[in-house]
């Protein structure tokens, strides 16, 4: 008997012989419909290597289902009519169901029909049609017995060994205590901020007339240890002030004041400020003159000191900034570019979340917000807003914002 090792297409030809008998090859494999009778030689073929193959794939598949039982994931498995071909244990344990009340099923008819949501339909029947996949698509029911749920899909298209038809796997993920723990920390803050503001007025009132009677007493050493407390509570009014934004985004009250204002004048503006107080970098800047936006004024202008504030701040070996801002038609491009740290590629997507900072192992403060603040506030302007990054080359913050075209 040959000793050479079985040609894969060979194997493959056995196995494919399994699966057309009707045994799908798991069950073949664990039943032995394929018998491995080192006596019956079929010929050209390495009895033992079969043997060996059969033994792999067995476990292969015992290890592959001992993984999707044991992830605290719940796990669903659809066929192409959205009927639910197998789930795993945690989806029978989150939603409360057994195997024989959910095999077979459609999906939308699972937990009287709390499943029953348009958009995760159209999902579902893009990814067959259209061979898409769909991720963190948030999904709020409220299930009978269960309760509300705030669920993160994730679906994909696969195969399923048996006659590799398709089917979509399905992964949710529960954040509905996460959703909750983050609405009650905005609260929080919202509060406490609107608790702070009214005693830190006080302060800043009275710092300012004991500045004036220091001035007035010619008392240099007293005037310098109160601009240095003056100085920290203009900090703590600007960390209160992207408390109580950060508190009227997530409750929907952040109002805009839109006007028509001539864009390039006001990124002048803020960059001529930045002259001013930030000497450690040149500030370059090439605009178009004559392009107007509708948008809040006094936002942008958050915006573009967030953007720049950072660029200089994330690149304290650098000497400059660029600044461009480009037009067409119908939006405005402006972006901020810095040579700086800049971002990794993972990173990148997470920088306009709430609190996220990347680790930083240069000890520059900050609380993570004024990315989020700025993101919201472009895409209340119906803009967008993305950061191109190469690590310790630098990064290059971009917006865009609809024109105003005079009618
Ligand atoms: P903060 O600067 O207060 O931490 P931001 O929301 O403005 O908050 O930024 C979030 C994080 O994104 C920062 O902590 C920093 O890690 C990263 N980041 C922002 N801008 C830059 C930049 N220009 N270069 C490198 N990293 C940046």
């Amino acid at each position: 008997m040959s000793k050479e090792r079985l040609p894969y297409s060979r194997k493959s030809v056995v196995i494919n012989r399994a699966k057309q008998s009707g045994a799908s090859v798991k069950a073949a494999v664990q039943k032995r419909h394929i018998k491995i009778d080192h006596s019956s030689i079929i010929p050209g073929v390495d009895v033992n290597d079969l043997k060996r193959s059969l033994d792999i794939l067995k476990y292969a598949l015992d290890y592959s289902e001992a993984i999707v039982d044991t992830v605290r994931l719940p796990l669903v498995v659809l066929n192409k009519k959205l009927q639910v071909l197998t789930a795993n244990k945690s989806f029978y344990d989150t939603f409360k169901l057994t195997p024989k009340k959910t095999e077979n099923k459609l999906i939308y008819m699972l937990n009287s029909r709390a499943w029953n949501i348009p958009k995760l339909r159209h999902l579902l029947e893009k990814i067959l049609v259209k061979n898409t996949h769909f991720e963190n698509f948030e999904l709020d029911i409220n299930f009978p017995h269960i309760g509300r749920r705030i669920m993160l899909l994730n679906a994909r298209k696969t195969y399923r060994q048996v006659n590799n038809t398709e089917a979509i796997l399905l992964a949710l993920d529960d954040v509905t205590v996460e959703r909750q723990l983050e609405k009650q920390k905005d609260h929080f803050i919202g509060m406490v901020s609107h608790e702070l503001i009214t005693p830190l007025t006080v302060i800043k009132l009275f710092s300012q007339q004991f500045e004036k009677y220091l001035v007035d007493k010619k008392d240099k050493e007293g005037f310098f240890y109160i601009s240095k407390i003056a100085g920290q509570i203009e900090r703590l009014e600007q960390l209160m002030a992207s408390f109580t934004k950060v508190y009227s985004i997530q409750t929907g009250n952040l109002k805009l004041q839109r006007k028509i204002f001539n864009l390039n004048e006001l990124i002048k503006l803020v960059i001529s400020d930045f002259r001013f107080t930030a000497k450690s970098h040149t500030i370059f800047y090439k605009g178009q003159s004559g392009v107007f936006v509708y948008a809040d004024k006094e936002r942008i202008s958050q915006t573009l000191i967030n953007l720049i504030s950072n660029a200089i701040k994330y690149s304290p070996d650098a000497k400059k900034i660029n600044i461009l801002m480009k037009s067409n038609p119908k939006e405005v491009t402006v972006s901020v570019r810095d040579f700086g740290f800049g971002i990794n590629k993972e990173e990148q997507e997470k920088v306009f979340e709430r609190f996220f900072r990347v680790e930083d192992k240069n000890n520059i403060s900050g609380l993570g917000l004024g990315l989020y603040i700025s993101s919201e506030i472009i895409k209340r302007h119906m803009g967008k807003i993305w950061v191109k990054s190469v690590k310790d080359k630098g990064s290059t913050f971009t917006f865009t914002l609809p024109r105003y075209v005079n009618q």
